[in-house]
């Protein structure tokens, strides 16, 4: 038996001179140094008492160290578990307490902050810091870079990802070696990525968008990657004329076409943009073809799921949906209450099934039991349809479905309206406690620069396009709506803002 995620990386390598990524600084890691710096991170792990099986934690700024460090934890058969560096200290005590990691990397700042919540379950607390240095670098350099990789069958765990926890406390999702292979040997071959491509890579490296989409993807490529440490706009735009394709989270391309100096030109050699993690308003997809030339390819995924389904790479790339099942992907839109299947144009909650699917959430039986159906089916909590013509559209998640008077309101079908209203960057509809109607619409709008929106305007704006249950009862107008890191939409925190608005 071989490593069964690393294996196949390892023979798709291409020659060892040729770059896997640059950083602005212009560093550069080639395919070799993967190698070589992957083996000395399993080294050192295992020196550290890292056992097959042992989940190794890194709360860590994105480096190429922390990504040799996802690849060393699967290389030793290891469960790796990176989490967002905005999360405290007190979060990631429940992190740790859940997991229950062997080894904790962290930022040398966050060492003291950690170190009892780490005693607690016994592990060690190595540092890594955003130049790549620390006591988990000092051991590296000291390692062997010959490792003889631990051999894993495709069901063993590679990693365990925590959902964003926009919805609630985030679940820790088991990840195999088969899921993560599966899928990002998928996404090659529907987005044609191959040696030739350079990946603009600005997301970051503790959510599956930025960890296993991109990079598992163009190392299954032996493409290349520009890697930044986030997104900056500038380093973005001076970027982007070496690049050939780039995925972002809406936010990327909100803020893109914000800049005068993004023009045709700029990216007219560019093969392909990949949006995802958050839904990309038709209005941006318009704009942005408008400007550029370039149809944003978006596509739908979870950290339970991988990716799920994506528009067509080539065919049309239909604004406002999310594309097709991938290949080996099974989706289907059921009856919330009785999981009962529903016919092309109805909408109900998608679910889905395939290898991508995760193994169950870490440590929660029961939650597991409840989200998968008798089939083998994962409920993924939102809600879609599926057009005649096979396009998947997600109308909002099953926690933010509005039930007024006993109506439902899908928030995407007002937010798309309010979107096309002049001088609207962007809305976010909620339900907020009425007292005739139990939950009555409420929508936050935030205006593009320089534009002036008012409520009425707004309502008047909506009067002969929408039933008049859905129709805004009050229209908030705020300079940005609450973002996490992944450009989602805070909508528990916008609940709780305006919970009085209507009563
Ligand atoms: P939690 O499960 O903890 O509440 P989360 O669901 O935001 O957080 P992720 O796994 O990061 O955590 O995100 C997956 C979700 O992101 C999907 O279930 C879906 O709601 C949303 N999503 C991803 N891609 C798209 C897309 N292209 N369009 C609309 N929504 C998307
Ligand atoms: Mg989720």
């Amino acid at each position: 038996m071989t490593n069964h995620l690393y294996s196949e990386i390892r023979s798709a390598m291409p020659h060892r001179a040729k770059t896997f990524l640059e950083t602005p600084e212009g560093r550069i890691l080639t395919y070799g140094d993967v190698e070589t710096l992957s083996g000395q991170v399993a080294n050192a792990l295992a020196a550290l008492g890292v056992a097959p099986g042992d989940r190794v934690a890194a709360q860590v700024e994105k480096t190429p160290e922390a990504l040799m460090l996802y690849l060393g934890t699967v290389r030793a058969g290891a469960v790796f578990l990176p989490l967002n560096t905005a999360y405290t200290p007190a979060e990631m005590d429940y992190f740790i307490t859940d997991a229950e990691p062997a080894v904790v990397v962290c930022g040398p700042d966050r060492r003291a902050a950690l170190e009892a919540s780490a005693a607690r379950v016994g592990a060690r607390v190595e540092t890594l810091d955003a130049d790549g240095e620390g006591s988990l670098r000092r051991a590296i350099d000291d390692a062997d870079p010959q490792f003889p990789d631990v051999a894993r069958d495709a069901d063993d765990l590679a990693a365990i990802l925590y959902t964003s926890g926009t919805t609630g406390r985030s679940k820790g999702a088991m990840l195999s070696h088969e899921n993560l292979t599966s899928n990002a040997r998928t996404l090659v071959k529907y987005w044609h990525f191959s040696a030739d491509d350079v990946l603009l890579h600005a997301l970051p490296i503790f959510h599956t968008h930025g960890l296993f989409v991109a990079t598992n993807t163009l190392l299954l490529a032996a493409g290349s990657m520009l890697f930044l440490p986030r997104f900056d706009l500038d380093a973005v735009l001076e970027l982007l004329p070496r690049a050939t394709s780039m995925m972002g989270v809406p936010t990327f391309y909100t803020r893109l076409l914000g800049s005068a100096e993004f023009t045709r030109d700029l990216v007219a050699h560019m093969r392909l943009f990949i949006s995802g993690s958050a839904p990309l308003s038709a209005e941006t997809h318009k704009e942005f073809s408008a400007r550029t030339g370039h149809a944003i390819l978006e596509r739908y995924g979870m950290t339970e799921t991988n990716m799920n389904t994506s528009n067509p790479y080539e065919g049309e790339r239909r604004a406002g949906t999310v594309g097709f099942p991938l290949p080996g992907v099974g989706v289907r839109i059921a009856d919330p209450h009785t999981g009962r299947e529903l016919p092309a144009g109805e909408v109900g909650i998608i679910e889905v099934k395939g290898p991508n699917v995760f193994q169950g959430y870490w440590r929660m039986p029961k939650k597991t039991e409840e989200e998968f159906r008798t089939d083998g089916y994962f409920v993924t909590g939102d809600m879609g349809l599926v057009d005649e013509r096979g396009y998947v559209s997600i109308v909002g998640r099953s926690k933010d479905l509005i039930i007024s008077g006993g109506f439902n309101i899908y928030p995407a079908e007002v937010e798309a309206l309010i979107d096309e209203i002049p001088g609207v960057a962007e809305s976010a509809v909620i339900g907020v406690p009425h007292p005739d109607f139990g939950e009555g619409v409420v929508a936050v709008v935030a205006p593009r620069p320089g534009a002036r929106l008012d409520e009425g305007a707004v309502i008047g704006a909506l009067q002969d396009r929408l039933a008049r249950f859905k129709q805004p009862k009050r229209v908030v107008v705020v300079d940005s709506l609450p973002r996490n890191t992944m450009g989602k939409i805070q909508k528990n925190a916008l609940r709780e803002t305006y919970a009085d608005v209507l009563s």
